[in-house]
């Protein structure tokens, strides 16, 4: 490579890095994105690649090393006993997408081509905030947001309006159990509440994910009352005193739904990349009709001893991926509505 195209690289890198950083902050800070997810995808596998064909380029403020963003100063800090991480995308959208996660997982294991197929737990990607909700002793003492993955916000008193969260567990839950799962808003309370308030005559919001997003992170639970919330469990962070935990992933989730924990149904146990395809097609045919938004999916190695063994790589889990759909937003959607949170 030249020097010219060297240094067209590097100022191309640090322009995205600008530009991605200024979007993230609207994104996960102000609940006001200024672009939509597919613009930021597009530029940020941009910047991956660039970084990817010269690691020289990959600078510690780049957004491809964060996750999230940093944490509302107006709301207290809590630091994660386990780390919230963020999840690795797909580039490929169609079912070569699925094959190529497999490949990798299975090269990882150093499984041969003739052993058997790994077993995957296939779910949708939901739209919404990431939360973690801490019980100690079956009871909801703390829930916070994601933030920057090491340190959250404290929201307990607007997660405590969402009546769908247990504040108490139901059955034999261990001693402390952090459950992990996706605050979100649906299709038809978003519609609702956008209906009101127009009658009121008030600016109306831009999408469920920001409504619900802005909604969690206000400082009066009261307002947050007034957005109706939903939620779903996916996973969970620290734990202690779990005798008969659970081996697969598809088994903590059934277990979540018996301690009375909202769980989506639409979920699978896939045997191998073929597995995977049919529910990547099977969610894209009732995406539509879904009460929510997601935006794909995301497939999880359903052992938990694999999953141990897989590891993580700075701010993803090898074991994991989302798998997305192709983008249907246009930019128009997100610039010609004001945004509110
Ligand atoms: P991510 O894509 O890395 O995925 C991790 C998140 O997925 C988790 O934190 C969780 O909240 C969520 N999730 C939903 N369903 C899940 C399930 N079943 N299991 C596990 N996790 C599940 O999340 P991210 O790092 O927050 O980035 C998300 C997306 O945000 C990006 O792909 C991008 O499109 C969008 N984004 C958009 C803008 C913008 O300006 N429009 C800016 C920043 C990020």
């Amino acid at each position: 490579m030249d020097l010219f195209s060297q240094a067209d690289d590097a100022a191309r890198a640090a322009e995205l890095r600008d530009q991605l950083n200024r979007y993230a902050h609207a994104y996960y800070v102000l609940d006001a994105p200024l672009v939509p997810d597919a613009e930021y995808d597009r530029l940020f596998r941009e910047l991956q690649s660039l970084e990817r064909a010269q690691p020289e380029l990959r600078t510690p403020d780049s957004p491809t090393q964060r996750v999230g963003g940093p944490v509302l100063k107006e709301l207290t800090p809590v630091r994660h006993a386990v780390p919230m991480l963020s999840i690795e995308t797909e580039t490929d959208t169609t079912p070569a997408g699925a094959e190529a996660f497999d490949g990798r997982v299975r090269r990882k294991l150093g499984l041969e081509a003739h052993e058997a197929a790994i077993e995957y737990a296939a779910e949708l990607k939901f739209d919404g905030l990431a939360i973690n909700l801490r019980y100690e002793h079956g009871v909801l003492v703390q829930a916070a947001t994601r933030g920057d993955g090491e340190v959250g916000e404290d929201v307990t008193h607007n997660i405590r309006t969402v009546g769908s969260i247990p504040l108490r567990l139901q059955g034999r839950p261990p001693a402390l159990l952090e459950v992990r799962g996706e605050v979100y808003m649906r299709r038809d309370d978003f519609e609702r509440l956008n209906a009101r308030q127009r009658e009121l005559g008030e600016k109306t919001f831009v999408n469920p994910r920001n409504t619900a997003a802005g909604a969690v992170r206000q400082l009066d639970p009261y307002v947050a009352a007034q957005r109706p919330l939903s939620f779903f469990a996916y996973g969970v962070g620290a734990i202690e005193g779990w005798q008969d935990a659970p081996l697969t992933h598809a088994a903590l989730i059934d277990t979540l739904a018996s301690f009375g924990l909202p769980v989506c149904e639409h979920r699978c146990v896939a045997s191998g990349a073929a597995g995977l395809v049919a529910f990547h097609a099977r969610i894209a045919a009732l995406r539509n009709s879904l009460p929510f938004d997601i935006d794909g999916i995301v497939y999880k190695v359903n052992s938990l001893a694999l999953q141990r063994e897989l590891g993580f790589r700075n701010r993803e889990p090898h074991w994991a991926v989302a798998h997305k759909y192709p983008a249907q937003e246009e930019l128009t959607e997100l610039l010609d509505i004001e945004v509110q949170v």
